[in-house]
């Protein structure tokens, strides 16, 4: 092999990959490279592992079938672990000239190239990434010097930008963000029944996958028995024209409802398609506003989902890249626990954590409100450092990459940045999980109670941070409540709060 070769990643498995070029200007070869370290840097969900794997072998037949000439390193071809020895050994022994590869999706794989094509002497032209609705370039000129980012401010940029729900200057019908639609719960009864996602039977070559991730990470978490997630663009497809049909008309409403037994409800479980590059955001925006304009679907649905493709997806690629490499040291409120181990098994009393959990050590799936309100939530509580919690995201979802776990561990969930684009800390006690979901109902605290034995560890977490906080909150116009309510306990009240937190947080791994 010689001349120019184009990487593909395993998050940038399209045809419309700039990488390979055009018809009249094609790469060599095309390269692709498993790497063991990708799956072990963080403990990765063996689930996570099958779905990049199979991903990236798919598509290298893909690739062949349109003749390209794919040079494909499997996981067991080559000693080294990490993605940067692997890609200069195979450089230097390939003779590349020049490496070709579209931006890489997360800082560090982006250093692990340059440095491998350094080693091996072989130039490097890194091209823009298509796949986003705005460029990084275009991203920074519209975050200038703000002081503060904020996502509504971009979302409605970005509608007036593309176009997309507008009539005229305005937004369809008359608001732009129906966000405070988009927050009831179910009441006593649950969830009617909702149409499950669509379950893709492992074929031959994600059986050989299934296989091989049993054999080479044993110990990972996660299970493969139930694995289904869609591996090819048409399997992707498939699951984008479900979710457009069966659940979309309901996304909005009860998008922050959660309920046991229920992993999925009304969501669309495209995250991992989109972090992989089988479908474009594009696609799925187009999807969605002409089922809008074809069945009437209510807005606060369409409206719903759009924000968190066109806003929250690409605003967060937007700040992983404005703060990296610093977002990832970050730690505004300088904690310093460890994650608790029931992190890794479930094992826990807590109702709301063992079924969030165990559903996504079950699935490698939990939806946004489960992630920030629930295990994020009880993680800033507990003063876990925000690192260790961020490996945690980035290991436990199939759809986890870098740049989107990141912005949303540490900033969303954490407040581990202080706030350079999100306006407050997101806590909340026991209370909000009973409102939101049946997951009180079964568990052996009691959800307003913050002392004694039935206290809800949630519960009294979330005063002691008051307690701590309470200068912060004070300031913040959008937590200023909090500190007023934490004012109004007497000394010794949040004398007993912190006393009992501080006893909860030495035994945690035991509640
Ligand atoms: P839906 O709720 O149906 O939303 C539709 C789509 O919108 C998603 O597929 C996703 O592409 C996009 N989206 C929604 N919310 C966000 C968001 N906050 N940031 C970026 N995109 C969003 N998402 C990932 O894709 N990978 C991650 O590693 C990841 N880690 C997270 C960690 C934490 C602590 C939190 C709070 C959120 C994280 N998210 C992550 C965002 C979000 O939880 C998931 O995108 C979503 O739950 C995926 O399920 P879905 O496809 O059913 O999404
Ligand atoms: Fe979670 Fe507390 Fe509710 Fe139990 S009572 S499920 S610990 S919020």
């Amino acid at each position: 092999m010689a001349g120019d070769v184009a990487l593909i990643l395993g998050n940038q498995l399209s045809l419309g990959n700039a990488a390979l070029g055009t018809p009249a200007s094609r790469p060599s070869h095309v390269l692709m490279v498993e790497a063991p370290g990708e799956a072990t840097h963080v403990p990765s969900h063996k689930a996570r592992i099958a779905l990049f794997l199979s991903a990236m072998r798919h598509f290298a037949t893909t690739l062949a079938d349109q003749g390209f000439p794919v040079h494909y390193i499997h996981l067991d071809d080559m000693p080294e672990a990490g993605l940067r020895d692997r890609l200069s050994s195979a450089l230097a022994r390939l003779s590349v000239r020049t490496l070709v590869v579209t931006e890489p999706g997360d800082f560090r794989v982006g250093l692990d190239i340059q440095e491998a094509c350094a080693a091996a002497g072989v130039a490097l032209r890194i091209l823009p990434d298509s796949h986003f609705l705005i460029s990084r370039a275009d991203f920074e000129a519209w975050a200038g010097d703000r002081k503060s980012l904020r996502m509504e401010t971009f979302y409605r940029h970005m509608r007036r930008r593309t176009g997309v729900l507008m009539e005229g200057a305005e937004p369809a019908g008359g608001i732009w963000n129906l966000d405070t639609e988009n927050r009831s719960g179910f009441g006593a009864h649950g969830p009617p029944d909702i149409p499950a996602p669509p379950h893709f039977p492992p074929d031959a070559q994600t059986r050989e996958v299934l296989e091989v991730v049993e054999r080479r990470f044993p110990r990972h978490p996660g299970r493969l028995d139930s694995f289904g997630w869609p591996v090819t663009r048409a399997e992707a497809l498939i699951a984008l024209g479900r979710f457009i049909e069966d659940r979309l008309e309901h996304f909005g409403p009860h998008q922050d409802a959660m309920w046991t037994g229920h992993p999925h409800l009304w969501h669309a479980i495209l995250s991992s398609s989109l972090n992989l590059g089988l479908l474009s955001p594009a696609e799925v925006i187009e999807a969605a506003t002409n089922a809008f304009s074809a069945r009437r679907l209510p807005l606060a649905s369409v409206e719903g989902f759009v924000r968190q493709i066109l806003g929250w997806r690409e605003f967060i690629r937007g700040v992983y890249w404005r703060f990296m490499p610093e977002l990832a040291q970050v730690n505004h409120f300088g904690h310093q626990r460890h994650l608790p181990a029931w992190y890794w098994t479930g094992n826990t009393a807590m109702n709301c954590m063992r079924e969030t959990i165990g559903q996504t050590l079950n699935l490698g799936y939990a939806h946004h409100i489960q992630r920030l309100m629930v295990t994020g939530n009880f993680a800033l509580l507990a003063e876990v450092q925000p690192q260790e919690v961020s490996d945690w995201y980035l290991a436990v979802y199939v759809d986890a990459v870098e740049w989107v776990e990141l912005p949303n561990t540490v900033g969303m969930a954490l407040f581990a940045d202080g706030g350079r684009f999100t306006s407050k800390p997101y806590v909340a006690s026991g209370a909000y999980t009973k409102r939101m979901s049946n997951y009180c109902r079964n568990c052996r605290y009691d959800p307003s109670t913050r002392s004694g034995e039935r206290a809800c560890p949630v519960t009294l977490l979330y005063w002691a941070f008051l307690d701590k906080h309470e200068d912060e909150l004070a300031r913040n116009p959008r937590t200023s409540l909090m500190a007023s309510n934490i004012r109004r306990l007497s000394a010794e009240d949040r004398h007993r709060v912190r006393q009992e937190a501080d006893a909860l947080l030495d035994r945690v791994d035991q509640i």
